[in-house]
């Protein structure tokens, strides 16, 4: 009964084509999907194909950062075969020259009979959309990166629109399918195996170590402006099993760790540098049985407290300016103060969501619903006040009597507020109907900053001084509150 049910599943899977331009005016949407007996909410995605917007029947979607698509996706895109073997839970999907064979929640992979084991997150998943009406449907899923990466294929990012992509690359690259012979030459001449990579730490710093039985040539070169990568080729080597590994390490600029056999004597590391990143400098170090790769400018990690979750929410953005007065935006410091907010809070170890971390209109609801969804501890949000007359300026914080810990944090963050800015102390007030204090879940509160409407007030609030004072108070009302009702 299930295997029937699967496997025709998996062939009903409707595949709408539109244009690109509809790309732009796509809203992220947040879905509800059933996954391992956990309902989890993920953001849904069309995905581009080689330059085309694609949106599926089955949701296509961004999970820990990872795009998930049906694995039917990939063979109706590529001109491939997908077959599904319940007994043991196996996809194979025939594609490009390929047979890969998937199961479900397992970390190793098959491609043409090899077998390789990725990173943990990269496993095929079983998926359960939730229609309302019809049956919820199981799909096999796989993230996009994990093909991606066995067949050669280029994954993007469109940041603006938040849309990832998949491109396969033109014909002409011969590197692509790792084995092409080159002229018949065959004086391969082995005398090196790679084993395994890790990540160690040497002379008290963060390195990746590549373990390998003998020294051998290595070519070293970055690849890519915007995804950055830095390459390691070790001539005259073999990796043990062949293929492709990827190792889950990450750190300072590291974001991944690959190796493969990438020609018959050529073993290719690949360090994916993270966003941003332009130019990582690493000290490499070769021994005879270890390749030591350290990356520069990498701080200890800091020990991190017990994962706790901070949601800041900068008011207003978009069409929406919040008041507007003495030539200021209120939505504009908010997001100045809330990025620094970010940052400062990042340092001290906790995990930050932003509502909003650019100059997007984001619903009231919205805001809350992010904070909840991401199991927030704490929710903040900045705004600054405005009046009819000019005389009103000070610093306020509201807050929801009925959310239990919100008026003590709010005390907490005002007290520092007032003793790091000298502004008026307006006090703590109840706001229970406000919208973002009333649908968080969590302790809440939303700063008052000080009046726009307020000349003086308006010129140091958009002051960076003024801004670091705001943002190194509210760190420290919140450490405050964390150590004394955490
Ligand atoms: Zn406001």
């Amino acid at each position: 009964m299930r295997k029937w049910k699967v496997f025709v599943s998996l062939l009903l899977v409707l595949i709408f084509i539109s244009s690109s331009v509809l790309a732009s005016a796509y809203s992220i949407k947040y879905i509800k999907i059933r996954l391992g007996g956990k309902t989890v909410t993920v953001r849904q995605v069309p995905v581009v194909v080689d330059g085309k917007t694609i949106y599926t029947k089955d949701p296509t979607f961004v999970m820990n950062s990872r795009t998930y698509v049906p694995i039917r996706f990939i063979a109706d895109h590529y001109g491939g075969k997908v077959g599904w073997d319940d007994a043991t839970r196996t996809a194979t999907l025939k594609v490009d020259g390929k047979e890969i064979k998937l199961t479900i929640d397992s970390k190793t992979v098959y491609v043409n009979g090899k077998k390789h084991v990725v990173e943990e997150r990269l496993a095929p998943k079983l998926v359960t959309f939730d229609y309302g009406t019809s049956k919820a449907r199981g799909r096999t899923m796989v993230a996009l990166r994990l093909i991606a990466d066995i067949l050669g294929y280029k994954i993007g990012y469109d940041e603006a629109n938040g849309i990832p992509s998949i491109t396969k690359p033109k014909q002409n690259n011969s590197n692509t399918g790792g084995n092409q012979n080159n002229q018949g030459n065959d004086e391969t001449k082995i005398i090196n195996t790679v084993k395994d990579i890790k990540k160690e730490t040497v002379n008290g710093k963060d390195a990746i170590v590549v373990y390998k039985t003998n020294k051998v040539e290595i070519n070293q070169f970055k690849l890519g402006s915007q995804d950055v990568k830095l390459v390691f080729d070790l001539k005259n080597s073999s990796i043990v099993g062949g293929g492709y590994y990827v190792y889950d390490i990450s750190f300072g600029p590291i974001e991944n760790v690959r190796a493969s056999q990438f020609d018959k004597d050529v073993v290719r590391v690949v360090l994916d540098i993270k966003k941003g990143v332009s130019n990582p400098e690493v000290e490499v170090i070769d021994n005879k049985d270890k390749l030591i790769i350290i990356p520069k400018g990498v701080e200890p990690e800091t020990p991190k407290k017990p994962s706790i979750i901070i949601s800041i929410d900068a008011g207003h953005g978009g069409h929406d300016p919040g008041a507007v007065q003495n030539g200021v935006n209120e939505k504009d410091i908010n997001l100045e103060v809330a990025k620094k907010l970010d940052s400062a809070l990042k340092k001290e170890g906790y995990d930050i969501v932003m509502t909003r971390d650019k100059d997007v209109y984001v619903e009231l609801k919205e805001r809350a619903d992010i904070a909840n969804r991401n199991n927030s501890d704490i929710f903040i949000s900045l705004h600054c006040n405005s009046f009819s007359s000019e005389s009103a300026h000070g610093i306020e914080v509201l807050y929801n009597p009925n959310r239990s810990g919100s008026k003590q944090l709010a005390q907490l963050v005002l007290d520092e507020l007032v003793k790091a800015t000298g502004a008026r102390n307006r006090g703590i007030k109840e706001r229970p109907e406000l919208a973002v204090l009333k649908h968080t879940t969590m302790p809440a509160i939303l700063v008052e900053m000080g009046f726009i409407s307020n000349k003086a007030e308006a010129q140091k609030l958009q002051t960076a001084s003024y801004q670091n004072k705001i943002v190194e108070a509210i760190v420290k009302g919140v450490e405050k509150y964390i150590d004394t009702y955490n």
